[in-house]
């Protein structure tokens, strides 16, 4: 598994710790109520890891929302800049400026922008930026009952978060082309007890 480090000077992103994570949805209804989402719409989703890549699928996950990619398709795609990159790294969607050619939505190689069939407009997870320029956590972080997500920021990752994080982890397109900025603490798997 091969880490791309990121040239930028910050670059806030989501860690996604599997082993913490239960698979309760919390995240993901935290977003979506946060966000008044309409019917069908989701930023982060949550993906049962496959029995192939880790054998207790019951208790393992992939809670995925945008990665803030250090170079962004949906912004190299947008024919509006309608997306920015910001100073601490974060990809914002101005819904605003949007005029809903779906250019975004197929250029994401991870499928973060969704199309909004009310508004008829993309939109996507912003890493809360409004609440972090307020002192406070994303809805999904804040919202975790067992600390399984974390703000964090890649261009200065604690030693023990260095260590352990990974980028790709099995299961997870390699896409260093946009380098996405999430990374994955990976489940143990459970010791065997006998008795
Ligand atoms: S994951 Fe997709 S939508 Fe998010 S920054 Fe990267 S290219 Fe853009
Ligand atoms: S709220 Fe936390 S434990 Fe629950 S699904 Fe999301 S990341 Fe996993």
């Amino acid at each position: 598994m091969t880490t791309q480090k990121t040239s930028l000077p910050r670059q806030r992103a989501f860690l996604v710790d599997v082993e913490r994570c239960i698979g309760c949805f919390t995240c993901a209804m935290a977003c979506k109520n946060y966000y008044h989402q309409e019917t069908g719409v989701v930023w982060r989703q949550l993906y049962p890891l496959d029995e192939a890549i880790y054998p207790h699928r019951e208790r393992a996950f992939f809670s995925l929302a945008c990665n803030h990619c250090e170079n962004p398709a949906c912004l190299n795609a947008c024919p509006v800049k309608a997306y920015e990159k910001r100073e601490d790294g974060v990809v914002v969607h101005h819904q605003d400026r949007c005029i809903g050619c779906g250019n975004c939505i197929r250029s994401c190689p991870y499928g973060a922008p969704r199309y909004n069939p009310v508004l008829k407009k993309a939109e996507k997870c912003s890493l809360c930026h409004e609440r972090l320029d307020a002192g406070k956590q994303p809805a999904c972080v804040q919202s975790c009952p067992v600390r399984a997500l974390r703000l964090v920021d890649i261009a200065a990752l604690s030693t023990t978060d260095a260590a352990n994080a990974v980028q790709y982890p099995a299961g997870y397109p390699e896409m260093p082309q946009v380098n996405p900025s999430t990374r994955f603490i990976m489940p143990r798997t459970p010791r065997v007890v006998r008795r």
